[in-house]
């Protein structure tokens, strides 16, 4: 059954963190996100989210490149004929557009969810995933103080997080992955993040890790700069993942042939939708690379995405996939994102499309912004 578009709304929430989050390239308190409520000529409805952020901090885009790319660009092309299948519409947006992955992200993969619900499939089946459960790691910020950051980590650990991420810079790395790993026991699953806060010179400072034998330590280096992950990569015994480095299939096959990491994060808002998350996705499979779903502070409903994309065979490590309550005091979703005792969030495979509401009342309530945009 072919794919449709009649109506592309975007809106401008803003949803305040329960506390701020700190990576080495700055602080978010609140967190200004862009939805998409995305309709097909049948009236069926989905909602979809942009994973960009206010300042272009992680990758060149923002929440406001992305609302000029989708609403100028990218909405009038999906809104003009159709598509035999979601898979087609990666190459739909993108033919002759540069960049805007996020922004091209969030029209595709709503595009697949407006499929899967047509479909009468979990988001999930509809892409190929496999998994009733994911595995559920946590982001813990750069904390103020060494004890801030062993309470916090413990604590997640008590609640069953099965992975305890670590964001670093120089200045918080060290002496603080140390003092975590000597308060919670050598079996602790602890990895940490640089967001590119260093460079080669670096690597000696870098290698002090090894001994604390970390999962792997993600994107210690400039988000472009595979050749120099290769170098360092060559010194470290722990596995580099890449995360702002992989925007699409080609610096996968990059990363291969330099031997510039391990492990790749995956999100599909940075390589530019489901279809080319599952290009990586597969390609690390072929070639033995493990990968895992990171997050980018969505609310609940970009998070029914990253459950969908982490229920793929090859996500053999822990996610990013944190429970509502971790960022939000209420999310935007009914029913929230909940996580057991045992670190693991539910696969909502018995619903159609996303597997959870939007809470349109508190949407309607939250947005500061919004436009429509109709097919012909
Ligand atoms: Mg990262």
């Amino acid at each position: 059954m072919s794919l449709r578009l009649s109506r592309i709304t975007l809106r401008e929430i803003r949803l305040a963190l329960r506390e701020p989050f700190e990576i080495s390239s700055g602080v978010t308190t609140d967190r200004r996100i862009l939805l998409l409520e995305l309709e097909d000529v049948d009236g069926i409805k989905v909602w979809s989210e942009c994973v960009a952020g206010e300042r272009p901090n992680f990758s060149s885009e923002t929440i406001d490149t992305a609302w000029l790319a989708i609403s100028e660009w990218l909405a009038p092309r999906a809104l003009s004929g159709s598509v035999p299948h979601p898979s087609s519409l990666s190459d739909k947006l993108g033919a002759n557009i540069r960049g805007h992955l996020m922004a091209r992200a969030a029209l595709e993969m709503g595009g697949w969810a407006l499929w899967a619900a047509r479909e009468s499939l979990s988001l999930s089946r509809a892409i190929g995933g496999t998994r009733s459960a994911i595995a559920t790691g946590i982001s813990l910020g750069i904390q103020p103080t060494q004890a801030t950051l062993v309470d916090k980590s413990r604590t997640a650990i008590e609640a069953g997080y099965r992975k305890i991420k670590i964001k670093i810079r120089p200045g918080a790395d060290i002496e603080y992955i140390a003092a975590v790993r000597e308060a919670l026991g050598a079996d602790a699953p602890l990895m940490a993040d640089a967001n590119s806060a260093y460079t080669l010179r670096h690597a000696d400072h870098l290698a002090e890790l090894d001994p604390f034998n970390l999962m792997m330590i993600e994107q210690p280096l400039a988000h472009d700069d595979l050749r120099r992950h290769a170098q360092l990569q060559d010194r470290l015994a722990t596995p580099i993942c890449l995360d702002e480095s992989i925007t699409g299939l080609d610096r996968v096959e990059d990363m291969l042939a330099l031997g510039s990491g391990r492990i790749v994060n995956i999100k599909a808002g940075r390589v530019g939708g489901f279809t080319p998350a599952k290009a990586v996705h597969d390609l690390c499979q072929h070639h033995g690379l493990p990968v895992w779903c990171g997050g980018m502070l969505e609310s609940g409903v970009g998070r029914a995405y990253n459950v969908a994309l982490a229920s793929l065979p090859n996500f053999t490590i822990p996610g990013d996939v944190s429970p509502s309550a971790r960022y939000w005091q209420r999310d935007i979703v009914i029913p929230e994102w909940k996580m057991d005792a045992n670190g693991m969030v539910t696969v909502p495979t018995d619903e159609p499309g996303l597997g959870v509401r939007i809470d349109v009342d508190r949407v309607d309530d939250l947005t500061d912004r919004r436009q429509t945009l109709r097919g012909a």
